[in-house]
């Protein structure tokens, strides 16, 4: 019977390429990708056999197996685990089966390094075997059948597939590239396994020497998360990392532990240095690698750890847990949510530890996760105070700014008798850093939190309390800085000595306007928020603000929109001007003007372009007749 040629799908051409081409620097990585994929296959054997023995039969000793053969120009990985049936070989080695193909081309930058790093994250690592082979031969055989197939392959156009006589597992065969005979020794390949498969917790095992019968182990296959810490390198966490993550890259941070005492288990949870394309997709797949007593039980069990903190790599072994437990029995044990909590703390205070100790590796932290981090402050408040401490903020304070400064940072830096934190939250950090409501606070040197992330609208409410601080968002409500300002500087028109009169002019002008604008204004009040802007639009506490409710529009939701106040600077020059004007229509002009200006800089659903564009050339027309 002539073999199947199924062909591979188009993106998982593409990838094969740029899989070649972005790792040939590093192309030794082949051996740590198959050996993982074969570690992983017995797992799953492990695993299932525990409920069907028969699964197993005399074939119980779990090994991987590397064999050279020098004539030929061959090497071969082989592992006596779960394998492959038929459509499992063509979906997995053929297709890329995993979702976000499409992301996963949208996020090609075309700088090989960064791209080959996103490799991992699409599960492809099998592809790497064709920066090494010119041709390549799987045969595999899945435990529950009889028969098995071989897949072969060269990397081009297309792959075949045939049935074929058996061991149960899979063994992949590398027919080396002219350039890659390097591999044949097997002096290079033990080295290579030791670096980069040394925590593999099976054995790897190889010929003692260049073509000699006698075999040896060359890992020290125990479980890592076992060993204590002291014994473990950093390189060796480092390629656990990339074994578990099938991430390219090295993590940012780890945290290895074992609890003894009414529960028992080990855990060893990393930091990856980069978010995962798909972090905001809810469905996305998440949570640690589950083991019980060292046998593997499940990939993603997302029990252990909350949502916000998803992003988490690791492993958990426990030693209490029954062995068939079920991503059902999880959600309700007593037991996982118990570890739930203290798995949280041990994140939560790893992550405290970096940002104490290694400042700039927790920016880098920050810049990836930190919007994730945010929407534990309010599904978390149990933690709220230790997520509190982790926040870095932009933030300005006179004319000097801050790109990550922390509450406790903040704090430190307030002035005397100053009882609140301010923040001001908006779409963009160049609208923010523009913001009238800015001026005062600039002009008294009060420090400002600048907050553009989407999800700040909706945390920054839910904060209670920093130390005995409130918060207070700097663009709502009365403004009383009294308390944060000891000294208040006399007024100009008290000074004068001409206060009352003064007082009842702008009473009037204040009147005035209100009546004009009062279809589109709450109110008009004086304002204390502005030093050199005319006027700025100002919400009640309660309102919702506008990013919060455009990404409530987003979702369907009808929000009306609050009516806004607006506060006028009567220092300024164009109010200065109206007070004298007795000319209705142009005084109309110049107060819509004002407020479709203050729109302009912040709150465009409250402008009347058509009309602010009308009346602004009507004024300038009558300026320079
Ligand atoms: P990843 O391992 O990141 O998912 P790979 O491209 O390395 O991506 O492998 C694709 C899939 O092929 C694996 O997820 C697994 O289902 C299957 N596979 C690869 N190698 C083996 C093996 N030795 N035994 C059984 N299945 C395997």
């Amino acid at each position: 019977m002539a073999p199947e040629t199924p062909g591979f799908q188009t993106e998982a051409r593409k990838l094969l390429r740029l899989v070649i081409n972005s790792l040939y620097s590093n192309k030794e990585v082949f051996l740590r990708e198959l050996i993982s994929n074969a570690s992983d296959a017995i797992d799953r054997l492990r695993f299932a056999s525990l409920s069907d023995p028969s699964l197993l039969g005399e074939n119980e000793a779990f090994s991987i197996e590397i064999c050279v053969d020098s004539e030929a120009g061959s090497l071969s990985v082989s592992d006596n685990g779960i394998g492959m049936t038929r459509d499992e070989v063509i979906a997995n080695l053929g297709t890329i089966a995993k979702s976000g193909t499409e992301e996963f081309f949208d996020q090609l930058t075309g700088d090989q390094k960064a791209d080959a790093l996103l490799i991992g994250q699409f599960g492809v690592g099998f592809y790497s075997v064709f920066m090494v082979s010119d041709r390549v031969e799987v045969t595999t055989r899945k435990a529950s059948q009889e028969e098995g197939t071989v897949w072969r392959s060269t990397g081009e156009q297309e792959f075949t597939v045939e049935p074929a006589e058996c061991e149960r597992g899979t063994r992949i065969e590398l027919h080396l590239k002219e350039d890659a005979k390097e591999f044949l020794s097997t002096w290079r390949l033990k080295d290579i396994v030791r670096r980069y498969s040394d925590h593999i917790s099976v054995p790897v095992t190889m010929p003692k020497d260049d073509d000699a019968e006698e075999r040896e182990t060359v890992n020290q296959a125990t479980a890592l998360w076992t060993r204590p810490r002291k014994e473990v390198t950093d390189d060796e966490y480092n390629e656990f990392y990339k074994h578990i993550s099938h991430d390219f890259d090295n993590p940012l941070d780890w945290s290895h532990n074992k609890v003894e005492g009414s529960l028992e288990y080990a855990s060893l949870l990393y930091v990856p240095k980069k978010a995962p394309f798909d972090l905001w997709q809810r469905e996305r797949v998440r949570g640690l690698k589950l083991y019980v007593q060292r046998v593997f039980i499940m990939d993603d069990a997302e029990a252990f750890l909350p949502l916000y903190l998803r992003w988490v790599k690791g492993v958990v072994d426990s030693s209490d847990l029954p062995l068939n437990v079920s991503r059902e029995t999880l959600q309700d044990n007593q037991q996982v949510a118990s570890m739930r909590t203290s798995l949280t703390s041990r994140v939560l205070s790893m992550l405290k530890d970096l940002a104490e100790k290694e400042p700039d590796k927790y920016k880098q932290f920050w810049t990836q996760f930190g919007q994730v981090l945010k929407e534990g402050i309010g599904s978390d408040p149990v933690n709220q105070a230790e997520i509190l401490d982790l926040l870095r903020f932009r933030s300005v304070k006179g004319d000097e700014s801050f790109d990550v400064a922390s509450l406790e940072q903040y704090v430190g830096r307030m002035n005397e008798g100053q009882e609140k934190i301010y923040y001001l939250v908006g779409t963009s950090s160049d609208d923010l850093a523009i913001s009238p409501h800015l001026e005062v606070f600039k002009s008294r040197e009060i420090e400002v939190l600048l907050l553009s992330d989407l999800v700040d609208s909706w945390m920054m409410p839910m904060l209670s309390k920093y130390e005995d601080k409130s918060f207070q968002d700097v663009s709502r409500g009365e403004l009383d800085l009294k308390v944060d300002e000891p000294e208040k500087p006399a007024s100009k028109e008290s000074a004068r000595g001409a206060g009352e009169e003064s007082n009842n002019e702008d009473a009037d002008l204040i009147t005035r306007l209100g009546n004009v604008l009062d279809d589109r204004v709450e109110s008009v009040r004086r304002s204390n928020r502005l030093t050199t802007s005319a006027a700025c639009l100002v919400l009640d506490e309660n309102d919702t603000g506008h990013q919060l409710r455009r990404m409530l529009e987003a979702s369907g939701k009808e929000v009306p929109l609050p009516k806004p106040h607006l506060e006028v600077n009567l220092d300024h020059f164009l109010l200065h001007h109206l007070k004298t004007l007795d000319d209705d229509e142009r005084f109309a002009d110049l107060a819509h003007v004002i407020l479709d200006q203050a729109a302009l800089t912040e709150g465009q659903e409250y402008l009347e372009a058509g009309a602010f564009v009308t009346r602004l050339n009507r004024l300038l027309s009558e300026v320079l007749a």
